[in-house]
């Protein structure tokens, strides 16, 4: 079974029209499902590419979603929206401003209705997950907390919910090299134990064969899969 098939898949933007632009061409892959820890793919490109694209394709997020042409199929189904089995991480944290920590991380809780107790009992664990302290930075905004510690919040937020699918678009893009190089190894921690298939997209070139076990290179626009590449994994 395939987790996710992409059959020569693009996205014109006002087709048919003087600014008509395509910004992805005929994108073909597929990735098995696992019975254990699923595949983490790095995807690697110069900016404008369609990386982005591909991975709100995935997600059913506009303003990319849908595809002009070809078949986008999530588990063998086409994609027709958003859902809990795909979780998205933003390079820009989009963390709740008006919400605590504790309530940006329980918030898909909160949606699915779990009850007040075992909600804040579960994103508890999880600040705890991403290295944060549950007494200490709970009650905090995000406008308190520094972009790794934001970044913390939305790893948390998003994976309380055990997707199947993470998706991260530059996640550790606005990050110096040092929180940079700590956030990449809680992320591999954390896949390894949701189990779960990552699309990581980086123009970074050694953060992609870091964390990558399969990396997928990008043309310039309109973007394509130039190159695969399979990653010898490190000892991470
Ligand atoms: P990347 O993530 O690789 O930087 P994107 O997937 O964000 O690339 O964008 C691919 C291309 O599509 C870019 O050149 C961008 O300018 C263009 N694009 C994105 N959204 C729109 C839109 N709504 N209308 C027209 N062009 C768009
Ligand atoms: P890039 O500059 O590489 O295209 P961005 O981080 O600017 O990457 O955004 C990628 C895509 O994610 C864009 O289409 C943008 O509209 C969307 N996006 C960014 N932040 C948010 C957010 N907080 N909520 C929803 N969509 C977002």
């Amino acid at each position: 079974p395939r987790i996710v098939d992409f059959k020569n898949v693009s996205k014109v933007y006002h087709p048919g029209t003087r600014n008509e632009f395509t910004s992805i061409r005929d994108i073909s892959f597929h990735i098995e499902d696992t019975p254990d820890v699923g595949e983490f793919i790095g995807i690697l490109g110069p900016s404008g590419c369609g990386k982005s694209t591909v991975l709100r394709l995935i997600a059913g997020l506009a303003p990319h979603f849908p595809a002009t042409t070809g078949e986008v199929l999530v588990h063998g189904q086409p994609v027709e929206g958003p859902g809990p089995d795909r979780g998205f991480v933003f390079q820009d944290y989009a963390n709740f401003p008006h919400r605590t920590v504790l309530e940006n991380v329980g918030f898909g809780l909160e949606c699915a209705h779990v009850p007040d107790k075992e909600r804040i009992e579960r994103a508890n664990e999880w600040i705890a997950k991403v290295g944060l302290d549950p007494k200490k930075d709970g009650g905090k905004y995000p406008h308190q907390l520094s972009g790794g510690m934001n970044q913390r919040v939305a790893i948390a937020r998003t994976l309380i919910m055990h997707p199947r699918i993470i998706l991260m678009d530059e996640p550790f893009g606005a990050l110096d090299p040092g929180t940079r190089q700590n956030m990449q190894d809680l992320l591999v921690k954390l896949w390894r134990e949701l189990e779960a298939t990552v699309f990581f997209v980086t123009h970074d070139v050694s953060e992609a064969v870091y964390l990558g076990d399969r990396v997928f290179i990008f043309s310039p626009s309109p973007g394509t899969i130039v190159h695969q590449l399979a990653v010898m994994p490190p000892d991470r």
